[in-house]
């Protein structure tokens, strides 16, 4: 027999199956879920590629269940749905009238059967027959629940779109409409449409078109092809997706007698029942689907559309009322999870239940899986036992202790206890007890005191297994009192805490075997004491630091009077400058205590950061993301680090960076080089400081019970510190400064290495970052210049050495560097770097402080950072000399933003594309492309005429899909020889584009800041007219002392406005050809999409050359929403603020995008990881058995996405509430 599953089980396999990858992995809806084995390799449940449905209802399709009903032997209940995301649609039917003998249908409050627990009965025919490849046709499943008197059957049928991916490319494709426009220009001449049809237009025709198919209304039945809209919308390519649809095509006689060809709509039959499927339901569902696909088509291109918004509420909870799991009894602090599908141990799958279920209902699921599946009951006694444990639940553990009594022994421990005594468990039941027993005995003889206790539990547990009281009573005698326990560790009472720590440590040490007794005995002392901290130590085998008195935590701060009032900000203060203590964690302790003890004894009370912030927004915790505040000039480093974080490989990466770290021997480290740069001991002692640092604050972000958090100092510091100079601020900082705006070709260095200074001596290095200074500025400056010559003698000293007693800081004149407090070290740091500095800086901290997995060209070490983020990018001179290669492995592409607004593709035209260079030509190509691009946007300039940075604010326009396909060497359907043509006739355009621009520039530059020339010769026009005006006034009120002015021709003024006019429109004129050169380049490449990439994160500032602010969009995958990450705000944002440009004096400006492959988005980015700890409590049990009692690999095991349907807001723009 098979095991089955309860409802809520299928409820949630239906929502994770997708039948398109069906082929790839058991078919997760009707196949029983592996085994789990706790020493293999823990498996992804559900692949990450398959949609996390997002259903929505279908209520003409739908026979809905209605609250409170009783259901009888005539109840069918149907619910009808669609997913928004991958467009399937899912039908669940519920059917009660079966055998009328069978009248008792599972539901809660029932004695015995309190979910329906159904078993796969088969495949029925699908209605719906396709054409199209096996995962593609529509499947039904049936199911029957399991209860004896229970009379539901269930049958679930997925049916794919009604408009395929290429369908919804023919219909919306712009390259396509226009192709379509001109065939349609040669098939009518003048009749065709002046216009090209939008990407909206199909669509939105179409679905009148469907519309009016439902409601019939005469005269609107034919279409005449040659329909001047029509032709030009839909033309010949569309004839396969109408037909499918039901419109049919003839030719008719016209009233000239000429023949035209026309097309019908479909006649659809009237409205049945739900239950019967007909072409009016294709038709509705086909309505549905252009509802999605015309509301992800931005509402400034849908204007004037007929398209009435749909917008159908969630189906998930009708689903549950049909299926009788409508609110089923669930684990307390669980509902969360499972609302989230986030993956549940295999174990709950293997017994047909889910991670939220309270222990009654997992028992319930036990005692249904043994029912209909006897032979593998040993294996869900396991699982019982292991929910059990993990869960701590003392209900389940008894009932497991009973179940045990009973004789029942799980699968593994009975197979590992014959296994102890060399025993093949298949000869088991053919050995007697005394052969077992002798095998004992023979054991004692030769294995240690410490290793006896185990011996006697592996012989307990055949005795269970076997019932034998004769192996059992042999057995008896472990370690079960507090004087045993003290005993084995060779204690006394008076023993203190830390030595029963250091015994513990020494007795494992001696002999590894005896881990589970010693744990066994440790968890005994520390209850019996009640001691935290050695509860502690074995949940985390880590030491904590002894308890902390309140006399303790004010003398670490160095104040002796404990009962005065103290000014906390003040303390506070002391705390987030770090200088000068040590252990800041410590410390931080203390300010705790501190705080605590003057609010109840000194009525004393500050903002505190460690006390529960009010929540700022409504969303759940765990379903939001942390914010980081900000902890000096370093707002750059929050956006990197949150960006950072979203990447899931980097983040599992850093979170278990004790099983990666590099090894400090001389032969790890030999010939390998990070950043060009030989890897040192030093270089990975600090940058194994940085990665512990991070995955620290990596665990608090995912913890913390707060809406923010705040990166510590360390980190910080770490994190700004070049892994060549190592604590100290930069040696050689790269200043964000390039020759360009005009004509010149561009310096390439940059993109790969430092930059060069201006040229000019007094233009002061820029700093990019950041918002308000505090400190003064004379004092800094002055060493920021000192750090900026590289003054080894003037650098400050290591920040990180603590006095050895903490000093009572006092207030100290900041004169000289060796003063200074960390965080203004810190700020002299960061006002020399940015955002994309930090990132390449701690890419290499990252790769020094891991192992690597190998070496790539010039010694550099191969390793994750270098898989996830560096392409390998050629650059081919062509020379006098002849041909050249150059061959770099780069982590982000750098582009100049230039005047013009203009879209990304068009600034990385130019960076890759043909440039003058000395003495020749070169261009560059991507021969392998990381799956993650950074594309970094130079806004600071240096202008070589004005000898001074300006900030390049144009705007970049992104597509939230970028095909790289045009930067690479060669694509699936292009060689490199094809690619080389097109790029050919790219820069021959691109060089009459330069020409333009160069020419626009002339047009365009005065010495006026913020004006061009046609806005300072309107400007001088305005002032002159007025000044005649002024002047007239004057004369006619005779007044003196005016005639001394002089007197500007009268005319003047009419002629500079006519000059300006003239400049504007030859600018403007020159634009119109520039646009339409782009455009004309774009085309060259409209057909090479075979690699899409997908916008993840904009880098975003606002402000000029001498500061400003940084924040980051984020797109999360998961949950389809864009957030925006503004220090300790993280906000929903709408696609349009992260991609339209703003107005203004002061527009923000994209500094950084990241892009990343379309077909890895779910595996690589993850916005939203969240366990915060006050809420996690019951679910850290499971946590816990997986470390505990599985040895599976967990790292590698992808979590499942959040898809919480109730709180996701499913339709842009539309709160659909809860259901
Ligand atoms: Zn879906
Ligand atoms: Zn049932």
């Amino acid at each position: 027999m098979a095991p089955g599953k309860t409802a809520p089980r299928l409820l949630q396999d239906v929502l994770t199956y997708d039948a398109r990858y069906e082929k790839r992995a058991a078919n997760l809806l009707v196949s029983p879920p592996p085994q789990h084995e706790s020493k293999g390799r823990a498996l992804a449940a559900v692949p990450t590629r398959n949609c996390r449905h997002t259903l929505l209802k279908k209520c003409e399709q739908s026979q809905l269940p209605v609250a409170g009903e009783t259901p009888d032997h005539a109840t069918v209940y149907k619910v009808a749905s669609y997913c928004t995301r991958c467009r399937w649609h899912i039908d669940v039917v519920v059917d009660h009238r079966s055998d009328p003998g069978k009248d008792r249908p599972c539901k809660k409050g029932d004695t015995d059967y309190l979910l329906h627990h159904f078993l796969y009965e088969g495949e029925g025919d699908s209605d719906d027959a396709n054409a199209l490849g096996a995962q593609l046709q529509p499947h039904t499943y049936t199911f029957r629940c399991s209860a004896p008197h229970c009379p539901v059957a269930v049958r679930i049928s997925l049916k794919p779109p009604r408009f395929s991916e290429q369908d919804i490319d023919t219909l919306t494709n712009q390259a396509q409409l226009r192709r379509r426009w001109e065939v349609a220009k040669q098939m009518a001449g003048d009749r065709a449409d002046t216009t090209m049809a939008r990407r909206v237009d199909a669509v939105d025709f179409l679905n009148t078109y469907l519309q009016d198919s439902l409601n019939p209304s005469p005269g609107k039945r034919r279409i005449p092809l040659l329909n001047k809209r029509f032709l030009k919308t839909f033309g010949r390519d569309c004839d396969s997706i109408l037909k499918n649809l039901g419109f049919s095509n003839q030719s008719e006689p016209e009233e000239d007698g000429s023949m035209c060809e026309v097309w019908y709509l479909p006649k659809p039959e009237d409205a049945k029942s739900p239950l019967e499927s007909t072409l009016r339901n294709k038709i509705e569902d086909a309505r549905y689907e252009i509802n999605t696909i015309i509301l992800a088509i931005p509402e400034a291109e849908r204007t004037g559309c007929r398209h009435v918004p749909m917008y159908p509420g969630p189906s998930r909870a009708d689903i549950e009322r049909a299926l009788a799991c409508a609110d089923y009894a669930k684990v307390q602090g669980r509902e969360a999870r499972s609302a989230n599908h986030e993956e549940d141990h295999p174990h709950y799958a293997s017994l047909g239940a889910i991670g939220d279920f309270d222990d009654a209902l997992i028992l319930f699921a036990f005692s249904r899986q043994c029912a209909v599946d006897l032979d593998n009951k040993s294996y869900y006694f396991e699982c019982l036992q292991q929910i059990a444990v993990g869960r701590k639940s003392e209900m389940l553990e008894t009932q497991v202790a009973l179940l045990a009594s009973e004789g029942l022994v799980s699968r593994k421990d009975l197979e590992h206890a014959y296994r102890y005594f060399n025993i093949n468990p298949m000869h088991g039941p053919v050995i007697g007890d005394d052969h077992i027993i002798g095998s004992f005995r023979a054991r004692l003889s030769d294995i240690s005191p410490l290793q006896i206790d185990e011996a006697r539990k592996q012989l307990r547990v055949l005795g269970d297994a076997r019932k034998s009281d004769k192996l059992r009573a042999e057995a008896a005698g472990a370690i079960e009192t507090y004087e045993q326990a003290l005993a084995w560790f060779d204690l006394e009472h008076s023993h203190v805490d830390d030595f029963v720590m250091t015994m513990y440590s020494l007795k494992i040490e001696d002999n590894p075997a005896s881990l589970e007794t010693a744990q066994r005995a440790l968890s005994i002392i520390a209850e019996k004491r009640k001691s935290q901290r050695l509860r502690q130590f074995l949940k985390t085998g880590a030491m904590t630091e002894p308890e902390m008195d309140m006399g303790d935590a004010y003398a670490a701060f160095g104040i002796q009077d404990r009962n005065a009032a103290l000014d906390l900000e003040v303390l506070n203060s002391q705390l987030s400058m770090g200088g000068g203590f040590g252990d800041s964690a410590r410390m931080e302790k203390a300010f705790a205590l501190i705080q605590q003890d003057q609010a109840s004894n000194q009525n004393n009370h500050i903002a505190d950061k460690n006390r529960p912030e009010p929540r700022r927004n409504s969303y759940p915790l765990e379903t939001w993301p942390v914010g980081l505040r900000n902890i000096g000039n370093t707002c750059y480093l929050n956006s990197v680090l949150q960006f950072l974080f979203t990447i899931k490989p980097l983040r599992n990466l850093i979170l278990n960076c004790e099983d990666h770290m590099q090894d400090l021997t001389p032969e790890a480290l030999k010939g390998k080089t990070v950043g060009r740069q030989a890897i040192t001991a030093d270089r990975v002692v600090v940058a194994q400081k940085f990665v512990r640092e991070l995955r620290a604050f990596f665990e608090r972000m995912i913890t913390a019970s707060t809406d923010t958090v705040q990166p510590n100092i360390d980190l910080a510091s770490l994190a700004l510190c070049r892994t060549d100079s190592p604590e100290g601020p930069p040696k050689s900082p790269k200043v964000t400064v390039t020759e360009s705006t005009v004509v010149d070709s561009i310096d390439r260095s940059v993109a790969s290495g430092p930059q060069p200074p201006p040229p000019s001596g007094d233009a002061t290095p820029i700093t990019p970052a950041d918002s308000v200074m505090n400190d003064d500025d004379d004092a800094k400056s002055d060493t920021s210049t000192k750090a900026m010559d590289g003054d080894q003698d003037d650098r400050p000293a290591p920040p990180t050495r603590p006095p050895p007693i903490p000093p009572r800081p006092e207030p100290q004149p900041a004169t000289s560097t060796s003063t200074k407090t960390k965080i203004s070290i810190l700020e002299e740091s960061a006002r020399q770097q940015d955002a994309a500095e930090v990132m390449g800086n701690i890419f290499d901290l990252i790769s020094c402080a891991i192992k690597g997995e190998g070496v790539m060209r010039e010694n550099e070490q191969l390793d994750a950072i270098k898989k996830l983020f560096f392409s390998d990018v050629t650059t081919i001179l062509n020379t006098a000399k002849g041909t050249g290669k150059q061959l770099e492995h780069r982590d982000f592409f750098l582009v100049t933003p230039g005047q013009r607004d203009r879209p990304l593709y068009a600034a990385l035209d130019d960076d890759f594309g043909q440039q003058e260079i000395e003495g020749g030509t070169r261009y560059d190509y991507i021969e392998a492309a990381a799956p993650i691009q950074i594309i970094n946007l130079r806004r600071i300039q240096f202008d070589r005429v004005k000898r001074e940075q300006v900030y390049a604010r144009a705007h970049i326009g992104l597509d939230t899909t970028m095909y790289m396909d045009r930067y690479l060497a060669k694509t699936s359907r292009l060689g490199e020889d094809q690619l080389l043509e097109l790029r050919k006739a790219q820069w021959e355009k691109q060089g009459q584009l330069r020409e333009l621009d160069a020419e626009r520039t002339e047009l365009q530059t005065t010495e006026i800041d913020g004006m061009n020339l046609a806005e300072t010769l309107e400007e001088t026009s305005t002032f002159i007219d007025g000044l005649l005006t002024e002047k007239s006034e004057h004369q006619q009120r005779n007044q003196p002392g005016q005639d001394s002015l002089p007197t500007p021709p009268p005319e003047l003024a009419d002629a500079l406005h006519d000059k300006a006019k003239h400049v504007a429109k030859g600018v403007e004129g020159i634009d119109v050809i520039m646009r339409d050169l782009e455009t004309d380049i774009d085309a060259i490449f409209r057909d090479c999409n075979d690699v899409p990439y997908r916008l993840h994160a904009v880098f975003t500032h606002r402000g000029g050359v001498t500061g400003g602010h940084y924040w980051i969009y984020i797109y999360d995958f998961q949950n389809d929403r864009w957030r925006s990450y503004n220090d300790d705000r993280v906000e929903d944002i709408d696609e349009k603020t992260v991609l339209e440009p703003e107005t203004g004096v002061q527009p923000k400006a994209s500094t950084g995008v990241v892009y990343i492959r379309a077909d890895l988005v779910d595996e690589y980015t993850e916005a939203v990881c969240r366990r915060p700890e006050t809420i996690a409590e019951a679910s850290q049990a499971d946590v816990d058995m997986r470390d505990a009692f599985d040895d599976g690999d967990y790292d590698g095991m992808p979590s499942l996405e959040p898809a919480a349907l109730d709180d996701v807001q499913i339709i842009e723009g539309v709160d659909v509430g809860k259901e």
